[in-house]
């Protein structure tokens, strides 16, 4: 047997290899202890680690849901304070809606107030201007309805020469509806129309003198040619016996001139109408006299072809109101 120890044999060998053994044995022990501590420590200070860790976390994720929940706290805080104000703004609008709609219905009521007081005004004023236009104006005579000896019109322009048949005496016309004839009678001198007046107002006592020459001249007939009928609507101041120059005071044939087709086609735009038109009932005919009645009935008498005679007293009155436009 071979052991290399055995290269110094001495009589103390086999103790020295003893020896031997029993130090490495022991440094060996000591050596798995020392890695069993330092292993331990090792395996601790990771599990410490570890649990600090997780404590961390937890502490941290403990803290997330506390501000979570503080964050979810605020948000519904928040959306109650939103829902509160949406509330609030709701009943403004609401209110403000009423406010508006009592605004409106004030002002209807104002409006309609408005309207009350014009219509009222209005009519106030269509009666106040009715009660002061002369109902003789528009009145029918006849031999049983006349003119009053003491009526004259309110007042009375005189009607410039250059419209009067020269010869004659200052002519008078009414002076509120002096402008009609003028208009008249410029219009027809625009057409190349010779018209000229013979006569226009005339007072009781003028009518009376004529009444007078005309039975010296033609006898009882006299009544039915000239006076009665026709005699009013002179004293009123708004009508004219008309003729040409060339005819003067041959009355009857003016209804053959083209100046009387001109009036018959034309006068009714100034307001002038015939009051004794051929083949009336009512009077002879008077080519030559014509009353002014106001534009409105003298259109409405062209139109429906109707005579002022043969119209209704209440009718015609309706005309009054615009007399004198
Ligand atoms: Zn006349």
């Amino acid at each position: 047997m071979y052991h290399g120890v055995s290269l110094v044999q001495t009589k103390h060998g086999r103790m020295y290899r003893m020896k031997f053994s029993n130090e490495v044995t022991l440094y060996l022990a000591g050596f798995i202890a020392l890695i069993g501590i330092i292993t331990s420590i090792y395996l601790a200070t990771i599990v410490k680690n570890q649990r600090i860790e997780t404590a961390i976390l937890q502490q941290n994720q403990n803290l997330s849901l506390q501000q979570l929940a503080q964050k979810d706290g605020e948000l519904a805080a928040a959306s109650t304070t939103i829902s509160e104000l949406h509330g609030e703004l709701v009943a403004i609008k609401e209110d403000l809606e009423e406010l508006a709609d009592d605004y409106k219905d004030e002002q209807n009521r104002n409006e309609a107030f408005e309207n009350q007081i014009r219509d009222l005004a209005g009519t106030l004023g269509d009666l106040d201007k009715l009660a002061k236009t002369d109902e003789e104006l528009l009145a029918k005579y006849s031999k049983v309805y006349f003119l009053n000896e003491n009526y004259i019109p309110t007042r009375l322009s005189q009607i410039s020469e250059k419209y009067v048949l020269p010869g004659k005496k200052d002519q008078y016309f009414h002076a509120e509806v002096i402008g009609h004839l003028k208009d008249l009678l410029d219009a027809a001198s625009k057409a190349k129309m010779d018209l000229k007046i013979v006569s226009a107002y005339r007072s009781f006592d003028e009518q009376v003198d004529i009444k007078g020459q005309f039975s010296q001249v033609y006898g009882t007939g006299a009544n039915t040619f000239s006076a009665d009928q026709g005699y009013s609507e002179h004293q009123l101041g708004t009508t004219v016996d008309l003729t040409t120059p060339e005819i003067g005071g041959a009355y009857n044939s003016f209804a053959t001139t083209k100046e009387y087709q001109w009036l018959l086609d034309n006068a009714y735009r100034y307001g002038f109408i015939l009051s004794y038109p051929e083949g009336n009932t009512f009077y002879i005919f008077e080519p030559w006299h014509w009353r002014f009645v106001g534009i409105d009935l003298a259109r409405y008498l062209d139109r429906s072809g109707k005579d002022f005679y043969e119209l209704d007293q209440r009718k015609i009155n309706e005309y009054l109101l615009n007399f004198f436009e």
